[in-house]
């Protein structure tokens, strides 16, 4: 780089050249008496009043010094540096960003400290209008936002669906669709560890006549009591779902069939003893038949295979006169 000599350079940026600048605003503000003592056409614009006394009633109407300005924290650092014999050409400028209310725009504006040989110092603000920058950021991060706030939404939603593809809506227990796919899951595991896996098949007994003596809403009931006793009566890892209507399947891993029929008949009885309270005026008692049966490593394939002899057993049961257990094997 081929440098200029300072008078070439005075030759060529004069006062004029600010004055004339209409992207930057520039102001001296004389800080033994914090006057505005120059401010070019652009600053000019943006002033408050050119005419007040001191800079921050001309820039901003205030009626004492700005919180924002860094007269005090340069001259602090040049005097550091002083009393250090460093020099002060890289601390003595300070950039920070200001929204003016006068003009209503964003400013981004560098102060620098500047002293005459007769000591007396002076800052030398210049200011570039940022609005539009700050807009399109501020815009850039509401998008930003409102995506985030969406995506939360559509998780939400996804999370919804795969609930409801997963639950039946009456009972909140599992669905057909779910019992089938966890089901091959522990079918594999059992083939795996040869550990036991049995199934429990279910039905209400003459539920017809629940609906037609009380009414649809309370056979709904019934169906909801009978989802939850299930639920309480079995253990955590045991796989309760309504396959429809008035029909359940459970799935029982590591239980053998001794110990599957004995979850069945105690279900079987605790439904059999209880009286349920639909209403003030209506108790109703029911019964249910079950069918038990286990999956076999060794010839199944799939669980349906087990769940289809388990429903033979259950249809056994209400053949020979129902509110009991079978099982077949
Ligand atoms: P069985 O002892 O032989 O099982 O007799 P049942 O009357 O229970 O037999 P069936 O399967 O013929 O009747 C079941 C009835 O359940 C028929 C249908 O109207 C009713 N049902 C099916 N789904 C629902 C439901 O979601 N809510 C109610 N309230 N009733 C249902
Ligand atoms: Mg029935
Ligand atoms: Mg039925």
């Amino acid at each position: 780089m081929h440098n200029l000599s300072i008078s070439e350079l005075n030759q060529l940026v004069s006062i004029d050249t600010f004055n004339s600048s209409s992207l930057f605003a520039i102001s001296i503000i004389d800080l033994s008496t914090y006057e505005l003592v120059y401010a070019n056409e652009t600053m000019k614009l943006i002033l408050a009043d050119v005419n007040a006394k001191n800079c921050w009633k001309a820039k901003y109407d205030l009626d004492s010094p700005c919180m924002w300005c860094k007269a005090q924290e340069l001259i602090m650092i040049s005097n550091r540096n002083a009393n250090q014999h460093l020099s002060n050409d890289n601390n003595s400028y300070a950039t920070y960003e200001h929204f003016n209310e006068i003009a209503n725009k964003w400013y981004q504006i560098q102060v620098k400290l500047s002293t005459l040989e007769n000591g007396n110092q002076y800052l030398i603000s210049f200011a570039l209008d940022i609005s539009m920058q700050k807009e399109a950021q501020s815009q850039l991060i509401n998008s930003h936002v409102q995506l985030q706030q969406k995506t939360v939404s559509l998780e939400k939603a996804r999370q919804q669906l795969k609930k409801l593809a997963n639950q039946d809506p009456l009972t909140n227990l599992y669905n057909r669709r779910y019992f089938q796919d966890i089901s091959q899951k522990l079918v594999n595991i059992a083939k795996r560890d040869g550990s036991d896996l049995t199934v429990i098949m279910l039905d209400i007994d003459k539920f017809k006549n629940i609906n037609d003596s009380y009414g649809h809403s309370t056979g709904d009931e019934v169906i909801i009591n009978l989802a939850n006793l299930l639920i309480e009566k079995t253990r955590e890892s045991d796989i309760v779902a309504r396959f429809g209507g008035e029909e359940f399947a459970v799935l029982l891993p590591s239980t053998d069939k001794e110990g599957a029929y004995k979850t069945a008949d105690t279900i079987r009885e605790v439904v059999e003893k209880q009286v349920l309270k639909v209403d003030k005026n209506i108790s109703i008692q029911y019964t249910i038949s079950l069918g038990v049966d286990y999956y076999d490593i060794t010839t199944d394939n799939k669980i349906d295979d087990a769940l289809n002899r388990a429903d033979k057993a259950l249809y056994q049961a209400k053949n020979s006169g129902r509110n009991r257990v079978a099982i077949n094997c």
